[in-house]
């Protein structure tokens, strides 16, 4: 087959690989019919993220087709429609009865990120790809939901559900602020609606993205890169500051301005990776009674989440802004880096 390989900082291609195999009782094979690129496909390729090492088939995000099962897979069959979480779970173990996939206990020695595809194991931006406890990280797809809505529900709208509005405690009524309209940031703002939030303030330097944020359900947007930002979120709180600050970009600034927002007694909600180590103004946060979450996606949210979606009750095909076929992955790859020229959301490979 064909896939795409990161030969080390700066270096990929789309070249031949070995077919995948099933090496376990649980595993599938799945032939990916449709996969997009993620911000977190951008960090391994700059070198940030250094348990991926030279060899590894990329990608988390995926919608395919099984075409093997092993003896223990139960709930699919060969032939059938899915949707690839990008996190594989055997859905069992005591973390996962809990929910907590992203710390699934089933093979042991991974940590969290060797659960997420494309890290420790072969990802999705390949032709096949090898499903592990297939019953539980594959979703069947309802006719009505077509393969470019379904992929986004394989990282994005987990991500920016389940760790910026659930773990954000948002409300009917609430205020919340969302820093950066990326596709995760987006998807946060989509389901902050959902939940009855009364004010979605989306905050990002980019135009275009504050543009798009508004096709998402914000109901304010604020430039922060000009002066008195600050100022003009507070002023849509009276003064108060936000209920729930959900900080979706992942630097050390972004996470100061998200627990400036914060009303006291309010939440600060931190979805963005940081790949450096952000100081915790603990002083000001005992003071104003702030409360911080933060964590990896789990994605046990994904079949409530694909019910709304085939429901349109959240806009997931807006999210795909270009489309490439497999052969153009590389274009697909520069078009998707360059997001803030070429106005990129997610980049459909199909
Ligand atoms: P992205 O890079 O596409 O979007 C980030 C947005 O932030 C952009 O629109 C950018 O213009 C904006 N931005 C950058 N600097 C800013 C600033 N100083 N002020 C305001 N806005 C600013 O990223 P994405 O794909 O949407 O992902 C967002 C974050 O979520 C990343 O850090 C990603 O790694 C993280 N993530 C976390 C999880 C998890 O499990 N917690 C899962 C997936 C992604
Ligand atoms: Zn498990």
């Amino acid at each position: 087959m064909k896939a795409l390989i990161y030969h080390g900082p700066g270096q990929k291609s789309w070249t031949d690989a070995p077919d995948p195999k099933i090496l376990h009782s649980g595993d599938a094979i799945v032939r990916v019919d449709t996969t997009t690129i993620c911000g977190t496909d951008l960090h391994i390729l700059k070198g940030d993220v250094p348990a991926v090492q030279p060899g590894r088939i990329l990608g988390h995000e995926g919608v395919g087709t099984v075409i093997e099962i092993g003896p223990g897979v139960h709930d699919l069959v060969v032939g059938e429609r899915v949707l690839i979480s990008c996190i594989k779970s055997c859905g069992h173990c005591p973390n996962c009865r809990s929910g907590l996939y992203s710390h699934c206990l089933g093979d042991e020695g991974q940590s969290g990120i060797g659960w997420v595809f494309g890290h420790l194991i072969d990802g999705t931006q390949a032709e096949y790809v090898r499903v592990p406890y297939a019953d539980n990280s594959l979703y069947k797809l309802p006719d009505g939901v077509s393969d470019v809505e379904a992929v986004m529900l394989s990282d994005i709208l987990p991500t920016g559900f389940e760790i910026g509005v659930l773990a954000g405690g948002v409300k009917p009524g609430d205020v919340v602020a969302v820093i950066g309209a990326g596709p995760v940031g987006l998807a946060a703002i989509a389901t902050a609606g959902l939940c009855g939030a009364g004010t979605i303030v989306a905050i990002d330097r980019d135009a275009n993205r504050l543009q798009q944020a508004l096709g998402f359900g914000a109901t304010d947007t604020v430039d922060s890169s000009e002066p008195g930002w600050h100022e003009k979120v507070m002023s849509l709180t009276d003064g108060a500051g936000v209920d729930v600050a959900i900080e979706a970009v992942g630097l050390p600034d972004t996470f100061t301005m998200a627990v400036g927002l914060a009303r006291p007694g309010g939440r600060v909600a931190n979805v963005g990776v940081h790949g450096t180590s952000v100081d915790l103004p603990l002083q000001e946060l005992w003071i104003r009674n702030i409360s911080i979450t933060m964590g990896l996606v789990n994605t046990n949210t994904t079949p409530m989440l694909l019910k709304l979606v085939a429901r349109h009750k959240i806009p997931a095909g807006k999210f795909a802004t270009h489309t490439f076929s497999f052969d153009q992955v590389m274009d697909a790859y520069d078009t998707f880096a360059r997001a803030s020229e070429t106005k990129a959301l997610k980049v459909i490979i199909a």
